[in-house]
């Protein structure tokens, strides 16, 4: 708490008494922390990739380079490291562009079976690669008001989660239902779950309960946390539940809007 005083003094210079405001900083305060912690996070997640390039490089031009064995290795994990900043700094630029003021989504009408589609092309390559399904069960006529981009990645950022977070050969299963209050979309895997003492901290940036097998599978640990902003910036929510070992299964609501 802040704490502000001051004398009333009357129109003659009698004093009438004294002003005091208290002003509670507890949430600038915790806004400044959350603040502090993204930066160390950021700074840490950068330096890391960065400080394997400048190793691998160094050691390269040190005279490592003449065995050819070595170079290929070597330039294979400058490459994933690259890659992995890429990654890092696209999802910075998007999160930052999503929290901006004045972020605008570009609403149209949008069939959500297309869009659920156009999102399983894109991880198909993932989804082979472990020998898995994804099944979705969408009425063709289903609509929704979205920025179908947005939409789509939102789709793109959970199933590839299903996915890095699922043992081979298991399904994914996405469903869609609609009702008078607004549509539902939920994605259900068979994955590797989450504690319960985990979920309230999910959709935070960087938070990750497995940061290695989370940073092997290519994640950044921001993907949760733009789908929730862009969930929120639709107005609506989305809601985790888990069972270790069993699976998890994200719910997203949109509440009815005129179309
Ligand atoms: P990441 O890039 O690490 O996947 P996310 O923000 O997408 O970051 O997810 C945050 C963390 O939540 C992940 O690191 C993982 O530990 C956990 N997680 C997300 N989705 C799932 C899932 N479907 N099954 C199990 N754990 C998950």
């Amino acid at each position: 708490v802040s704490v502000y005083g001051a004398p009333v003094i009357g129109r003659h210079g009698n004093w009438l008494g004294i002003i005091v405001v208290f002003h509670d900083i507890t949430k600038l305060i915790r806004l400044e922390k959350v603040r502090k912690d993204f930066v160390a996070n950021v700074s840490h997640e950068l330096r890391t990739p960065i400080t394997s390039i400048k190793g691998f490089t160094e050691t390269l031009l040190d005279g490592a380079m003449s065995d050819e064995l070595i170079l290929k290795d070597f330039l294979t994990i400058i490459q994933k490291e690259s890659d992995r900043l890429h990654l890092l700094v696209d999802d910075l630029l998007e999160l930052s562009g999503i929290e901006q003021e004045g972020f605008d989504l570009n609403i149209r009408k949008v069939s959500l079976s297309s869009i659920i589609e156009d999102a399983k092309k894109i991880v198909s390559g993932a989804v082979e690669k472990k020998k898995m399904r994804i099944i979705s069960e969408v009425d063709e006529t289903a609509m929704i008001l979205a920025d179908s981009d947005r939409l789509i990645q939102v789709m793109v950022n959970v199933l590839t989660n299903a996915v890095n977070y699922s043992k081979e050969e298991t399904t994914v299963r996405v469903g869609v239902s609609a009702t008078m209050e607004g549509t539902t979309i939920v994605v259900e895997d068979e994955g590797i779950g989450i504690d319960k003492a985990e979920l309230p901290r999910l959709f935070e940036r960087f938070y990750r309960v497995d940061r290695a097998r989370s940073r092997d599978s290519g994640g950044t640990g921001l993907g949760l946390a733009i789908v929730k902003h862009l969930i929120e910036a639709h107005g609506g929510t989305v809601k985790v539940e888990s069972e270790k070992d069993i699976g998890t299964k994200f719910t997203f609501f949109f509440p009815e809007r005129k179309m």
